[in-house]
């Protein structure tokens, strides 16, 4: 019986658990879900800006461009503070110093994309010279077999850049799309700005930036905001797009896969339903030390009274155990404790949940009965006499008085003053006896 009863409640409490657990599961994954969708749109503004920012620091090199410094060099390679430089021409050339501009435009991109700077190279219009930074040697041997114009040539038609110095709207820029470049097999993106002098194309800058970094982007600003936004929508159940800024073609895709949703989500969800339920059980514990007495798992007295002086209406049994004093005084305290609750066991398998039992004193109880007749409320109190009789109780032969009350319309002063009357009287009967009187 006693071990139905805890599984009952085990059971009851991981479906407690386990309701708690799907709610806030619920709410905090469409919760979650929404938030990264919101950002979504946020983190595509800030690929955009990100983007805008590298194309201004390109842009500025134009003018530090223009206003370089000449000197001629004859053919060879030269490095100055590690950017190469590669001249092609037989004769003297006439070359723009372009080094210290190049390592300051990269020191500038380098804030706005740590670590996902690949190249910088400045080409001249012929491919007379080329600056690299830094120079690789696939680009050294790749620039030697170009012809005259080659280089140029190629990025030039392909981009559709020898338009650019005539476009007052849009872009002076153009942003390729993911390509491996030949050689080094990296996988980048260019910038090609291409600068003109009296409307004649005089020198290319590329910027090749790592294809990876939209992801550096995307990863800061999860880091950020802790959003789980990704940039595979193969595997994303919610997606949004953008065309990069400079880039007919060059679309970028962010999206949102469940999986994530769900796998930022189910932990704090367990958590929470483990918080409640310990909050729920700490409460129960609580109250129930509040309202029961431990010992014989009766209400406490303080607890009940007030709601019986609140009553008119009363079928009442005072119990009180007979001769407890010497008991106590033959077998020990501990004995007689043992006989108060395990007596209040007794008693409890006898009455019905809706009744209420109350330890009033040390060995003294009230039971209040609802919807109890006074014959009924009789045979109730001689039930329970007769059941404490029967059998000893921790090896000791234990019986009770009882005096009962059934009164409508009165206090509840009263009806216990009855009720003790009848109880004196079930003593002065000379004890183990049942007396209930109508008030
Ligand atoms: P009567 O038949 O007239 O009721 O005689 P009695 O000896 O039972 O007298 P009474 O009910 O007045 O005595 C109650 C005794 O119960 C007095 C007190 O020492 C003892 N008692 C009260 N609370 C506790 C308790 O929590 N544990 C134990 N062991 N004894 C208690
Ligand atoms: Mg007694």
């Amino acid at each position: 019986m006693n071990l139905m009863f805890a599984k009952k409640i085990k059971i009851t409490h991981i479906l407690l658990i386990l309701k708690v657990g799907m709610l806030a599961f619920f709410f905090l994954s469409i919760g979650y879900l929404s938030y990264n969708i919101l950002h979504t749109d946020r983190l595509l503004t800030a690929v955009e800006s990100r983007f805008n920012a590298l194309y201004s620091s390109v842009r500025r090199f134009g003018s530090y461009y223009n206003n370089a410094d000449h000197t001629v060099l004859p053919t060879g390679e030269y490095n100055h503070k590690d950017v190469g430089l590669l001249i092609k021409a037989n004769d003297g050339t006439d070359v723009k110093c372009l080094s210290c501009g190049i390592k300051k435009l990269r020191t500038q991109l380098e804030t706005i994309a740590p670590d996902n700077i690949w190249t910088i190279a400045v080409f001249d219009n012929q491919s007379a010279y080329g600056y690299f930074d830094p120079m690789r040697p696939e680009y050294r041997a790749a620039f030697k077999r170009y012809r005259k114009e080659d280089v140029m040539e190629r990025i030039v038609k392909a981009e559709g850049l020898d338009e650019t110095y005539r476009e007052f709207y849009g872009c002076n820029i153009r942003l390729s799309e993911p390509y491996e470049e030949s050689g080094t097999d990296k996988r980048i993106r260019s910038i090609f700005y291409p600068i003109h002098l009296q409307k004649k194309l005089d020198a290319l800058v590329v910027v090749d930036i790592k294809d990876s970094f939209i992801n550096t982007i995307i990863d800061q600003y999860n880091a950020q905001t802790g959003s789980v936004i990704n940039h595979d929508p193969a595997h994303s159940q919610y997606s949004r797009k953008l065309t990069l800024p400079c880039s007919d073609k060059g679309t970028i895709e962010v999206g949102i896969a469940y999986s994530d949703i769900v796998k930022m989500t189910w932990f704090p969800s367990v958590l929470i339903a483990l918080l409640y339920y310990g909050g729920v059980m700490l409460f129960r514990r609580n109250s129930h030390s509040l309202q029961k007495d431990k010992m014989t798992n009766f209400y406490r007295r303080d607890y009940y009274e007030p709601r019986l002086k609140k009553q008119t209406d009363f079928s009442l049994l005072i119990i009180d155990i007979d001769h407890f004093k010497s008991i106590n005084d033959t077998h020990g305290h501990k004995k007689g404790d043992d006989i108060i609750a395990k007596c209040a066991k007794r008693i409890l398998g006898l009455i019905r949940q809706d009744d209420a039992a109350i330890r009033w004193g040390g060995d003294e109880f009230i039971l209040s009965f609802t919807n109890m007749s006074p014959n009924k409320l009789a045979d109730k109190g001689e039930m329970i006499r007769a059941a404490i009789a029967a059998e000893p109780i921790a090896g000791l032969p234990v019986t009770i008085s009882v005096g009962g009350v059934y009164a409508q319309d009165t206090q509840f002063a009263q009806a216990y003053k009855t009720a003790d009357a009848a109880l004196y009287v079930s003593k002065r009967k000379g004890r183990n006896a049942v007396t209930v009187a109508q008030g």
